[in-house]
């Protein structure tokens, strides 16, 4: 990854800026007809900011950067960017191999729109590496999610990718958790990687954005028929607050890491405390995938208490700790899964179990808070 093209922008305006600009456009005007054809032709110049905008265009090629892609197309939101790409690959009759647990969000759009449309998904557990290279023959897309969202179960991308690319199967992963530095999918194979930018990306917990990344071609696809058809284009001014977070989210990462490993730690001494599930602890069930795959860990992690009473009380009983869905920015969370609604996803998890998003507060005072909630359980 090229650090420059995270941190720096070349100046645009002549007057120096170290920022880029805001190109607050809808559209962009042409003094003649030929520079209108060459652009709406071959591109080069936007034209309007439903397909492509200046600012926009920054973020995107900045993503592309982090995730070692040829291009990448922004969109409204995470999900907005995986429906694209789904939509824009798929036809009725293709069949989706998809690893459990998927992201509700995801697991929405495989379960219930896709069908409708001839798609059907296979939904098989991303442990069971043999059962998801049986599925593979005559499938369109393999949907990787790698550390899943609740439970952090690792898939092992090596061999899957290469069984798809040997099948003709394009390899995609939601890579929000590894946010291209913890996790680089394409050095182990993977053909396109999607975001959900909310989270990481954007670091303060200001936006709601998607991306995906990957070989040039699938993306002029994602951006010609995704992108321009159903119209879920990212805003320049969050495209700019993106290319912000993107020069702290390494600095951002390393810090969410170390003090969710302190916390962690913590929690797995703590005797109300039944497991951890943190890819980075000794304890983690699949720690030699984690070493192989995973250059850090982040901020985000689950623990078990006894029971679903157990984990509500917990919840409130935090004082700097906040109840909320999402994650990735400065402020710590946590989220007890027995308060989530389970129609609409393919987890399966104990109902003790709540989810911890370590942010930028010093751990000592979130294991202070962690420690007098868990005392009045
Ligand atoms: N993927 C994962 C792992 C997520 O956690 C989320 C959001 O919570 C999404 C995708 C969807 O992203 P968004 O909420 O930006 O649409």
């Amino acid at each position: 990854m090229d650090w420059q093209e995270l941190l720096h922008d070349p100046p645009l305006s002549g007057f120096g800026e170290v920022a880029p600009p805001i190109f607050q456009n809808s559209l962009f005007a042409f003094e003649t007809v030929a520079e209108f054809e060459e652009a709406m032709n071959r591109g080069g110049r936007p034209v309007y900011t439903r397909i492509t905008n200046p600012t926009v265009m920054t973020l995107e090629r900045k993503i592309a950067e982090l995730e070692g892609a040829e291009a990448a197309v922004a969109f409204s939101s995470g999900n907005a960017a995986m429906a694209a790409l789904l939509f824009s690959l798929l036809q009725a009759g293709d069949r989706v191999v998809a690893a459990t647990p998927v992201y509700a969000g995801t697991y929405g759009l495989l379960t219930g729109m896709l069908p409708k449309l001839g798609v059907s998904t296979e939904l098989i557990d991303g442990k069971d590496t043999e059962a998801l290279l049986a599925a593979l023959p005559g499938a369109r897309i393999l949907l990787l999610e790698s550390p899943t969202s609740y439970t952090f179960e690792l898939q092992d991308l090596e061999p899957l990718t290469a069984a798809a690319r040997e099948a003709g199967v394009l390899s995609v992963i939601d890579n929000t958790y590894g946010a291209g530095v913890y996790l680089r999918p394409l050095e182990h194979g993977v053909d396109v990687v999607v975001h959900s930018a909310t989270k990481y990306i954007s670091g303060h917990s200001d936006v709601v954005a998607g991306v995906v990344a990957g070989p040039a071609e699938v993306m002029r696809q994602v951006r010609g028929q995704g992108l321009v058809f159903l119209g879920a284009k990212l805003a320049p001014f969050e495209a700019w607050l993106l290319v912000r977070g993107l020069r702290t989210l390494e600095l951002r990462l390393a810090r969410h890491q170390d003090s969710a490993l302190e916390v962690a730690r913590f929690l797995e001494s703590h005797p109300r405390v039944r497991r951890v599930l943190h890819p980075g602890l000794e304890s983690y069930p699949q720690r030699e995938l984690a070493r192989k795959y995973l250059r850090g860990t982040g901020g985000i992690f689950s623990f078990e208490l006894a029971d679903g009473d157990a984990a509500r009380k917990l919840a409130d009983g935090l004082e700097l700790f906040r109840i909320g869905v999402s994650w990735g920015g400065h402020e710590s969370l946590v989220l007890p899964l027995a308060a989530q609604p389970r129609v609409v996803s393919s987890y399966s998890f104990p109902e003790g179990l709540v989810r911890v998003f370590v942010g930028l507060e010093p751990a000592p005072a979130l294991i202070a808070d962690l420690e007098q909630a868990l005392a009045r359980i």
